[in-house]
């Protein structure tokens, strides 16, 4: 017999003849779930369906047969709440790319102008991580000019898998659209690593890597001519960042933590944030839809201070009302330009550091500061033998 279903369209051919009760469990279906029809007259599970018949099987209760896309009604691989939305593979990643496009469009509510253009060149710091290698992706699918940007980092075998995996997208998937990766290696161009960095200047890991980090980025967009620099991070990192911000009330921070970072001198480039409106889940799940492989470990380094307790404290209030975290984050963005106009107009007075010529606010930059105290105390070839 035809057995036509419906939320997703199939049919099934089940030799007869059998009762209703006896055709749903062979389709393992609930029959409190459904409505079975036959010769457009309902029918009960006791009734007699011979080998020819012809029925439909209805569901009745809406997400009782399992949650389906909220586009073309296939079962759904993803739900979220927070959306009140679930999506088939395909349509979640159209979902991500929507966000993306909309951060893009209009990154904070009021604002004049687009993250960047299609004629613009994109630089991508790529970490090997789920968020920064979906957003190369993402941002190539949709047609930007985006190339890759991945600093080595000297952390052991976690530097090492997380640079051959984004060797690996760059060939395979960046490549064939037109995207570049460049690599810089601290160690060789600057003599340090991570680790002997931080253990030469008696700085945190976090601290010497993000300012390395920071600086970098900076450094190749402007060496190389790119127009906007962009980074990974998403909706959960804003929400933390800004949770810490507010809890220390850091106005300075505050001031300055927004989707987009315009150029404020030379030597500079624009800073965008294009996920900021996706979760990390969110990230994890495009990565798998589209078959990106990205290095899933946490960098081994982490020591306590990285906001992961001010993540678990939002994902609690997240669990009891969906929605929550961005309603925190896209409610500060909203508010920002109203609070914060007068200290984003004009930020403190840049001059070029007299070693390196990049921006800076002192007369040796940061960066050159921190790179002179650490090749002060590590002996070079001590370190490229670690490196
Ligand atoms: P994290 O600070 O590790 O959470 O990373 C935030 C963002 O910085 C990532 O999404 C990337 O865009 C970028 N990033 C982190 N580590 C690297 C790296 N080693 N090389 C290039 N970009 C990185
Ligand atoms: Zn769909
Ligand atoms: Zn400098």
């Amino acid at each position: 017999m035809r057995v036509r279903l419906r939320n997703p369209e199939r049919v099934e051919q089940l030799d007869g003849p059998l009762t209703v009760a006896q055709v749903l469990a062979q389709l393992d279906l609930d029959p409190n779930t459904v409505l079975v029809i036959h010769e457009g007259e309902l029918v009960t599970a006791s009734h007699q369906l011979g080998d020819d018949a012809e029925v439909e099987v209805r569901p009745v209760i809406s997400g009782g047969a399992g949650p389906t896309c909220v586009v073309c009604r296939a079962p759904a691989a993803i739900e979220e709440p927070r959306h009140r939305s679930a999506w088939c593979p395909s349509h979640f990643a159209d979902h991500v790319q929507g966000q993306i496009r909309k951060a893009i469009d209009r990154p904070v509510a009021g604002s004049e102008g687009r993250m960047f253009s299609y004629a613009d060149r994109i630089l991508v710091a790529v970490s090997g991580g789920k968020d920064s290698l979906a957003l190369w992706d993402a941002l190539l699918s949709m047609g930007y000019r985006a190339d890759g940007l991945y600093v080595g980092l000297g952390i052991g075998g976690y530097s090492q898998r997380s640079g051959e995996i984004c060797r690996e997208f760059a060939a395979e998937r960046a490549a064939p659209r037109g995207g570049r990766l460049i690599e810089v290696d601290l160690a060789e161009e600057y003599g340090y690593t991570t680790p002997s960095g931080s253990q030469a200047s008696s700085r945190s890991t976090c601290g010497v890597c993000g300012l390395s980090k920071r600086y970098v980025f900076n450094r190749v967009a402007v060496d190389e001519g790119y127009d906007v620099m962009v980074t990974g991070h998403n909706l959960d990192d804003e929400a933390a960042t800004l949770l810490g911000n507010v809890l220390r009330w850091n106005d300075d921070f505050l001031a300055r933590q927004r989707p987009v970072l315009p150029e404020t001198g030379a030597n500079q480039v624009r800073k965008c944030k294009p996920l900021y409106r996706l979760s990390e889940r969110e990230m994890a799940a495009y990565c798998v839809v589209t078959g990106i492989d990205y290095v899933v470990e946490e960098c081994p380094l982490v020591d306590g201070n990285t906001g992961h307790e001010l993540k678990e404290a939002l994902n609690v209030l997240e669990r009891g009302s969906p929605g929550a975290k961005a309603q925190f984050l896209f409610g500060f963005l909203d508010r920002h330009a109203e609070h914060f106009a007068e200290t984003t107009d004009d930020g403190p007075r840049l001059v070029a550091c007299q070693e390196c010529g990049m921006p800076t606010v002192t007369e040796i930059c940061a960066f050159c500061r921190q790179r002179e105290r650490i090749l002060a105390t590590l002996p070079l070839a001590g370190q490229k033998a670690e490196a």
